[in-house]
């Protein structure tokens, strides 16, 4: 087995127009420069990512509970956050070809590394977008598209611990847009300027800060490998102090090997107290927890994990994306796990006639309530079969012959393509036991 690495990018941006995973945003009118729309079976991709993250961090826990803050906030949120002082990249324009590039990421920041052109002095860029609410556009009207999902948790720290009668240390998760200016996006969906989160905030007793650090930067990396990612492909990377964000204390990335460099796929802080202090001061509201059974009272540490979907989905479609040779012809396959497969199971009649297409028809039929099911009957089966491997269905399901006279049918796994005959009555279960998620 073989993979094709050079082209690998363009390979799978093909593949993701051509089967609808994602677009160009706006392609007829030429594009938007770094948006994309995801298609049918993105969206699927997408949704079950969202759902192994939520089931993993909220579901199967006492301790985490969910939020869906607003998008905008009040705009005191951004400058007790520090966002609006110092959420900025350091700019330089090249004075020759134009191009801009973030000056963290040169080599040489006298040289474009474009052309060689001289470059123009650093300027710090601040990445959030700003908008106005309401129909006057001064500054008092002035708000801005969250670059982070973590502020809304942050506010509401209080509401949510109140309500749920959580105790610290307990977790609040949350999933949502986020939007961030970039100056240099690029690599397809990986850097864009509007992704989705999947953030969570755990807030702990100070002193117990750097115990949950390591509990949860170890939960984090299992997820990946839970969700199918290559385990030798993610690593650990810990920021130096120069590295820092101005609220961590300790941070570590999980980084995966990219075809385009090994890079940050999801960010593990210890914020220590500085955003609820931060936001104490600037609201003149108390964020402290009063512990009953200690009688203590105190501001939580926090201990944020935050990954990014987009970025996710990316990964998991490169480590997934497979060029294998066969004897006669080469085989594209996504080897998705079944867990977040768009599409779990493929039903096919083996001819157009005798009664197949009913009950292959009917099988999807009886899939569709529990999984994502799809009926073709187009083509040879052998095409059928290349069709589905190549959008990481795992399991094709044919009616043939024997199924008119014994109620079975034959189940082709994806990756082995070996092929069992089971009842019709057990499709479920041997679905069930391959694609569920039992904690
Ligand atoms: P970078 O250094 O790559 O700009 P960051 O350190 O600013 O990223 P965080 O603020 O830690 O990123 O964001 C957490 C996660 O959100 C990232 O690990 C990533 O998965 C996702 N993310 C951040 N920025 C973007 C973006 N522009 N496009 C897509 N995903 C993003």
């Amino acid at each position: 087995m073989k993979k094709t690495k050079n082209d690998l990018m363009e390979k799978i941006v093909s593949l993701c127009k051509r089967k609808g995973f994602i677009f160009q945003s706006s392609e007829i009118y030429g594009g938007i420069a770094s948006c994309y729309d995801y298609g049918p079976l993105g969206i699927e991709l997408k949704k079950n990512i969202k759902e192994m993250w939520w089931k993993s961090m909220v579901q199967f826990r006492r301790d985490v509970e969910g939020l869906d803050a607003a998008i905008l906030m009040a705009p005191q949120v951004w400058e007790a956050s520090g966002h609006v002082e110092g959420f900025t990249d350091p700019l330089v324009d090249c004075k020759e070809c134009k191009h801009r590039f973030r000056a963290d990421q040169l080599e040489d920041v006298t040289k474009c590394p474009d052309c060689g052109g001289e470059l123009t002095e650093e300027r710090q860029f601040n990445l959030m977008f700003k908008t106005h609410m309401g129909p006057l556009e001064d500054q008092g009207s002035l708000v801005y598209m969250r670059p982070e999902t973590a502020q809304g948790i942050y506010v509401n720290f209080l509401n949510v611990q109140k309500a749920s009668r959580q105790k610290v240390p307990f977790g609040i998760a949350q999933i949502g847009k986020a939007f961030r200016n970039e100056i240099t996006p690029g690599n397809f969906t990986f850097r864009t300027r509007e992704f989705e989160q999947m953030e969570m905030q755990f807030f702990v007793k100070p002193g117990t800060d750097q115990e949950w650090f390591e509990f949860w930067k170890e939960e984090r990396m299992k997820w990946y490998d839970f969700i199918g990612v290559t385990k030798e492909k993610l690593r650990f990377h810990e920021h130096g102090k120069d590295e820092l964000a101005h609220y961590a204390k300790t941070a570590y990335d999980i980084e995966y090997e990219f075809p385009f460099g090994t890079m940050e796929l999801e960010g593990i802080h210890n914020r220590t107290d500085f955003d609820l202090t931060r936001h104490k001061e600037f609201s003149g509201k108390d964020m402290s927890y009063f512990d009953d059974e200690t009688r203590e009272r105190y501001i939580p540490y926090i201990i944020e994990t935050s990954a990014g979907v987009d970025r996710t989905l990316l990964t998991c479609l490169i480590d997934a994306y497979e060029e294998e040779q066969l004897e006669k012809d080469t085989r594209v396959v996504l080897h998705l796990s079944p867990k977040i497969a768009p599409i779990k199971a493929a039903v096919f009649p083996l001819v157009k006639r005798d009664g197949m297409p009913e009950m292959a028809q009917k099988i999807v039929e009886d899939i569709r309530p529990h999984y994502m099911a799809f009926y073709d009957q187009g083509g040879a089966v052998g095409r059928r079969y290349r069709r589905m491997d190549e959008v990481g269905t795992p399991y094709c399901i044919t009616v043939d012959t024997q199924t008119l006279e014994d109620q079975t049918v034959t189940i082709r796994d994806r990756d082995s393509m070996k092929q069992d005959r089971i009842s019709i009555d057990k499709i479920k279960e041997y679905l069930d036991e391959r694609i569920l998620f039992v904690g």
